[in-house]
């Protein structure tokens, strides 16, 4: 059932998401990042919304082109280059793999090769764009708003169409879930893991590709800008990029471990997954390096090291209780956790045919400050790159805003579905682990 709340919020989003990353993305180019300023214009009757419209880039051929050269190129990337990193990267899981159960008991394989994907997109940009100057390398950032409306296309174009293939056509009937409301259904989606062929995985592919591999490109597009427009790349921007960076290769070095989270492991493919990703992510996620070719912030190095120091901890929080769960799942607790055999608590659960499973729940390492300590790290490292930006500006301190509300909530949904699905053993481990994100806080 879909109470009150989650429907008036579902279509807040539905109707105001589109329209709050437009202006996010307006203010920058018309008003040098500043939100108050086109509020006040509007306000004031100095400006209406049809001036603030007329002065919008359109759509052109051009950004149509590169957008679908673009996607085309990741999907190529994605289904038919199989991966090679694995033969000879020491360390890295990539190639063919498995995901988690899903409710229905299936056990999907993927084509984990994003490492691949990122390593060969960015050859190609770097040749393109320095080498063999067949485009600009400042041409992400020129074409801002005319990809925004092909990214919306796509990302209306992905959610609409998953929700007919739900009805008409699933992958696996027995992994729907249809609540009967149409906005519900159409924002969390219907099918569990949607798919094209055998490999063409919606989730995977729309999650990771084309939004995160372009991130890198976006930000590289920003500092190219720069350069372009002041001669120099300030300390903001390169540490931005360099802590992004990061992030994005740990997230493909750990494609496989991603199979794992909730965003694969739990969440049905509708609007937020297929909107969120082609939209909302590229756009909003990378606001900071956008802020930074209007307000060019030279930190000095003590900031900038400060900076570093904290999206380093913040990083290395976020991976080694990643890297904890992952390791104790995987070898089922045969394993240590800083130096100890770790302790957990074991519990069980039912799918949906009756069938009865058991799960461990990890009560030491970081597992035992909190129960969401990852989300802690992440949130650490947002607020560095917003603090790259440095004081003047509201809007690259959106994104850290953002993450604060959605781990939040991903904290209470997981709570919620694992309590649903442990019950009385999620309430021991509870008991045994009191806070969520910051112990003795929250
Ligand atoms: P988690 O990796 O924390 O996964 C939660 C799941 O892990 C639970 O549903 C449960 O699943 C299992 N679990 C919970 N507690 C324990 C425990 N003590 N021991 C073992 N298993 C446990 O969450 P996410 O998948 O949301 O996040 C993964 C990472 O991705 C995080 O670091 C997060 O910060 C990041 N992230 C980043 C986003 C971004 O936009 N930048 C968005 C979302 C996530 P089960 O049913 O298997 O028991």
């Amino acid at each position: 059932e879909v109470d009150w709340f989650s429907l008036a919020s579902i279509l807040f989003l539905l109707m105001f998401a589109p329209l709050i990353v437009y202006y996010f993305i307006m203010s920058c180019d018309q008003y040098q990042c500043s939100l108050i300023n086109p509020l006040i214009d509007l306000l004031t009757g100095k400006k209406h919304l049809s001036d603030i419209w007329d002065k919008t880039p359109t759509l052109t051929y051009r950004a149509a082109g590169i957008y679908t050269l673009w996607v085309a190129f990741q999907v190529f990337l994605y289904v038919f280059i199989p991966d090679f990193c694995h033969k000879f990267l020491p360390g890295y899981i990539g190639g063919l793999q498995e995901g988690a159960v899903t409710p229905a008991g299936v056990v999907n394989k993927y084509q984990i090769n994003g490492l691949q994907a990122w390593i060969i997109t960015h050859a190609l940009w770097f040749a393109n764009a320095y080498y063999f100057h067949f485009f600009s390398p400042t041409i992400i950032f020129d074409n801002w708003i005319p990809l925004l409306w092909c990214a919306n296309i796509l990302g209306y174009a992905v959610s609409t169409f998953a929700m007919i293939k739900g009805y008409f056509f699933p992958t696996d009937a027995k992994d729907c879930k249809f609540t009967g409301n149409f906005f519900y259904d159409y924002m969390m989606g219907i099918e569990f893991n949607p798919r094209l062929g055998k490999w063409f995985d919606f989730k995977l592919f729309f999650n990771g590709r084309p939004g995160i591999v372009a991130w890198t490109l976006i930000n590289l597009s920003y500092a190219a800008k720069q350069q372009e427009l002041y001669g120099q790349v300030t300390d903001s921007m390169i540490l931005v990029n360099v802590l992004q960076g990061i992030y994005v290769l740990d997230f493909f070095w750990n494609e496989t471990w991603y199979l794992k989270t909730i965003d694969i492991c739990h969440d049905h493919f509708g609007w937020y997954l297929g909107w969120g990703d082609c939209v909302w992510l590229p756009y909003l996620y990378t606001l900071q390096g956008l802020y930074l070719v209007y307000h060019p912030v030279q930190l000095g190095t003590a900031n900038t090291i400060g900076i570093l120091m904290l999206g380093f901890i913040g990083y290395y929080i976020f991976r080694t209780t990643n890297h904890q769960k992952d390791l104790f799942r995987r070898t089922n607790g045969n394993c240590k956790i800083w130096g100890k055999k770790p302790e957990y608590i074991e519990c069980s659960y039912m799918s949906v045919d009756g069938t009865k499973y058991y799960s461990k729940l990890l009560t030491s390492g970081f597992w035992g400050w909190a129960r969401h300590f990852n989300y802690t790290g992440d949130l650490m490292g947002s607020l560095a790159y917003c603090l790259a930006c440095g004081f003047e500006h509201f809007l690259p301190y959106f994104y850290i805003i953002f993450m604060a509300i959605l781990l939040t909530h991903r904290c209470i949904r997981d709570e919620h579905r694992c309590f649903s699905k442990y019950g009385k053993d999620w309430k021991r481990y509870t008991a045994a682990v009191p806070y969520r994100l910051v112990p003795g806080i929250f």
